[in-house]
């Protein structure tokens, strides 16, 4: 979980975590080319394939690690709306911080990144953003299971790797979640509204094996099948404080009838936001600072994203509809 790790490459740029990207829900992960942000995706829609490195652990085997990834990476492949397909190349002996050529994952020691329970790596094309090469490593400092059920003390292989499955596809972080610091330093998860929140529940925890509303319209607005477009809609609007706009504020769809929470950012001078994905109906709209979490782990310029506001709520309903936009709302805040 956790941002994921830089790494050098000869001829194209590596990025991982979620930067800023296009006016667009969730968080893309994106590339900073020449000052303009290019999406990160796989170019071609054929399925994605990856190889299982040989490695076991303590409680997990190779095949049985194999499965549960299988798992993570079917959550995504079985969301309606996006057309993204993976496919087991096979068992090597590579590891996955290697740069091969090969989408490789597996166990990696890393004792150094203490808070960091797996990642994911790109190297990119940085004049198209097309990902050539993913890896994901899971630190085998921390102790895993694949016990159907979860296990006290072992952390869930197939629900941190549907986390990572969803950086693998270009995915940055969401910001639907509670935590509250730890006495001992990081944060501990009260609740989370997206697999794709960064602070992992605690050891033995299963919720994040399922996907939320907040990752499938994440997903879908990456790789949208024919329906997506036509199915679901777009909440549209800025958010200002004294008449200027904010950026990094986190916006909040809230679906009066299913509960379903999508959420999405201010990403520009003016403070304009678009939440793509939402199911046709009535939302109830909330703006929130990005207090609540590492600002590094959403944002590359921790310092551009400003959270000087108090938490409000639009003061009337929003009507999403079906293939379309709403009406762009405006929403000013006040200073905290
Ligand atoms: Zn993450």
């Amino acid at each position: 979980m956790s941002a994921s790790r830089f790494r050098g490459a000869l001829m194209t740029v590596v990025l991982v975590s979620a930067l800023q990207a296009p006016a667009h829900a969730y968080l893309k992960l994106g590339s900073d080319v020449n000052g303009r942000t290019i999406s990160l995706l796989w170019p071609a829609r054929t399925p994605v394939r990856y190889f299982i490195s040989d490695q076991s652990v303590d409680g997990v085997s190779v095949p049985q690690f194999r499965e549960a990834v299988g798992r993570g990476f079917d959550a995504w492949q079985a969301v309606e709306t996006a057309s993204v397909g993976f496919e087991f190349g096979g068992f090597v002996g590579g590891r996955p911080l290697d740069q091969d050529g090969a989408n490789v994952i597996g166990f990696a020691s890393r004792p150094d990144l203490e808070r960091t329970l797996a990642s994911t790596s790109f190297l990119i094309d940085t004049r198209t953003g097309e990902i050539l090469e993913s890896d994901i490593f899971f630190n085998s400092t921390f102790r895993w299971s694949v016990a159907p059920g979860g296990e006290a003390g072992r952390f869930d292989v197939q629900s941190i790797a549907t986390h990572e499955s969803g950086h693998f596809l270009g995915l940055g972080h969401s910001l639907l979640g509670e935590t509250e610091p730890r006495p001992t330093g990081g944060r501990r998860l009260l609740a989370s509204g997206a697999v794709m929140f960064p602070i992992a529940f605690t050891a033995g925890n299963i919720v994040d094996r399922d996907l939320t509303a907040d990752d499938i319209a994440g997903v879908s607005d990456i790789y949208p099948d024919g329906k997506f477009r036509r199915t679901t809609g777009t909440l549209q609007g800025t958010v200002t404080r004294n008449a200027k706009g904010i950026f990094g504020a986190h916006v909040v769809a809230f679906n009066l009838r299913s509960g379903d929470m999508v959420g999405g950012f201010s990403l520009d001078d003016i403070g304009a936001f678009a939440i793509a994905g939402l199911a046709a109906g009535t939302y109830i709209v909330r703006i929130e600072p990005l207090d609540d979490g590492d600002v590094e782990s959403f944002f590359e310029n921790p310092s551009a994203v400003d959270a000087d506001f108090k938490a409000t709520y639009y003061q009337r309903l929003v009507t999403v509809p079906e293939g379309g936009g709403s009406v762009r709302i405006a929403v000013e805040v006040a200073a905290k």
